[in-house]
C-alpha cells in the first residue's frame, strides 16, 4: 500500500513523496510549473544512494521539463517521477501498478511517460490504474523523434555558423551510439556526413558499422576529434572546464540532457567561438512527438512538422544571442521563462 506525503518546496507547485514498504520503494512526483498546461515528464527508475539525491533529481528534472515544453511551445508544463528502488529485485508489474495509483492521486495535473529504466510496456501497466499516461499510443518510442530533432538542430546550427544548412560532407563526432545517437548517425550517414563515434558498448559500434561508414574512436578520444559538429548523446555534464579546452568542433548539438556542467560553461563556449545548441531545445523532438497524442489523434506527419520547428527556435536563439552578446544557453533559458511565466496556455 502506498503512503503519500506532500512536501512544500520553494519554486515548485506540488511535490509528493510516496512510500511503499511492502514493495520496498520510495518515489517522488515533482510538478514544477503548470502555467502552460498539465505537467508532462517521464518516470526515472534508479537506485540512488540517498533519498535526498533522488528528490534532488526529481526537482532538477521536472524544472528542466518546464523549460523544454515551454520553448517547444507545447501546451504543457513540467513534471517528473523519480522512483528509488533496485529494479532488478522489484516485482515490475506490481511496481508500475502502484506508480499508476500514485499518478492517479494527482488527478491529471501530471502526465507520466517513459524515461530511464521505464519502457512503453511499463506505461501500458501504469495505464491500468490511470489514464494520465503518454507514450502508450501511436507515438511509441520517442527516441527516433528525438534523433530527428537533433538532426534539425544541426541543420539550423550549420546555417548560422557556416551559411548553409546542408550537412553533406560535414564531419560529426557522436558520443554515445544508443537509442538517439545511433539513429542520429544513420540520418547523418544518409546525408553523406563523415561520422566518428564512440560508445562504451562495443555492440552498438558493431551494429552501426554494418549500416554506416562510422569511424569508431575510444570514449577518451572523442572530445579532441577535429570536426564540424560534436554531438553529446550519452551523459550529462560532459561540457565542462576540463573538456572545453580539448574540443576541436565549431558546433555542439546533441541529445543528452544537461550537457553543460554549469551555466557558466556556456560563456566559455562563446569565448571559444563554439556555437552551442541548447540541449533542451535540441532534444525536444521526443516530447513534441509525445504531445501529439495527448488529447488528439496522433498523426506522424503533423508530429514531424512540429519537430521541424526546432530549426526556427534555434535560429531565433542564435539571432538573439548575437544581438544581445549573451551565450545561447542563457538566451534559451530567458525565452523559456517568458513562455511559462504567465498562466495562459498558448495553443499551437
Ligand atoms: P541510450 O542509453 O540508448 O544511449 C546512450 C549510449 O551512451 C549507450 O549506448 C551507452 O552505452 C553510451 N554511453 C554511456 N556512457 C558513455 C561514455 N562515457 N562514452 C560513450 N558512450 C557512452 O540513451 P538515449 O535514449 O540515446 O539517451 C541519450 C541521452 O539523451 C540521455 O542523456 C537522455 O537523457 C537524453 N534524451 C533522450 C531522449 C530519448 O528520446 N531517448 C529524449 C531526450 C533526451
Amino acid at each position: 500500500m502506498n503512503h503519500y506525503t506532500k512536501l512544500y518546496i520553494d519554486g515548485y507547485e506540488e511535490v509528493v513523496h510516496c512510500h511503499n514498504k511492502e514493495l520496498g520503494f520510495c518515489a517522488w512526483i515533482a510538478i514544477h510549473n503548470t502555467n502552460r498546461g498539465p505537467a508532462l515528464g517521464g518516470c526515472r527508475i534508479w537506485s540512488y544512494p540517498t533519498s535526498k539525491e533522488a528528490l534532488a533529481d526529481a526537482l532538477r528534472l521536472s524544472k528542466a521539463m518546464t523549460y523544454k515544453n515551454a520553448l517547444a511551445r507545447l501546451p504543457l508544463g513540467g513534471g517528473k517521477t523519480v522512483v528509488n528502488t533496485q529494479l532488478e529485485k522489484a516485482d515490475r508489474e506490481r511496481l508500475f501498478l502502484e506508480i499508476g495509483n500514485f499518478v492517479e492521486t494527482l488527478d491529471g495535473r501530471y502526465i507520466i511517460a517513459e524515461d530511464v529504466n521505464s519502457t512503453v510496456e511499463d506505461m501500458t501497466v501504469v495505464m491500468r490504474r490511470t489514464e494520465h499516461v503518454a507514450t502508450v499510443g501511436a507515438s511509441g518510442n520517442p527516441s527516433p523523434s528525438t534523433a530527428y530533432g537533433v538532426y534539425c538542430a544541426m541543420k539550423a546550427s550549420a546555417l548560422h555558423k557556416f551559411g548553409s544548412s546542408n550537412l553533406s560532407g560535414r564531419k560529426v563526432a557522436i558520443q554515445g551510439l544508443g537509442q538517439t545517437g545511433g539513429r542520429l548517425a544513420q540520418l547523418l550517414f544518409q546525408d553523406s556526413c563523415q561520422i566518428t563515434g564512440c560508445d562504451i558498448n562495443p555492440e552498438n559500434i558493431r551494429t552501426l558499422q554494418e549500416k554506416t561508414t562510422l569511424q569508431p574512436v575510444s570514449p577518451e578520444e572523442i572530445y579532441a576529434i577535429p570536426c564540424d559538429i560534436f554531438a553529446p548523446c550519452a551523459l550529462g555534464g560532459v561540457i565542462n572546464s576540463d573538456t572545453i579546452p580539448l574540443l576541436q568542433c565549431q558546433i555542439i548539438a546533441g541529445s543528452a540532457n544537461n550537457q553543460l556542467s554549469r551555466e557558466e560553461d556556456g560563456s566559455l563556449l562563446q569565448q571559444a567561438s563554439i556555437l552551442y545548441a541548447p540541449d533542451f531545445v535540441c532534444n525536444s523532438g521526443g516530447v513534441i512527438n509525445i504531445s501529439c497524442e495527448i488529447d488528439q489523434k496522433y498523426n506522424s506527419k503533423k508530429a514531424k512538422q512540429r519537430i521541424n520547428t526546432i530549426y526556427d527556435t534555434l535560429l531565433e536563439i542564435y539571432a538573439l544571442s548575437e544581438s544581445q552578446g549573451k551565450p545561447t544557453n542563457l538566451v534559451a533559458n530567458e525565452l523559456a521563462e517568458n513562455l511559462f511565466a504567465s498562466p495562459q496556455p498558448v495553443l499551437s
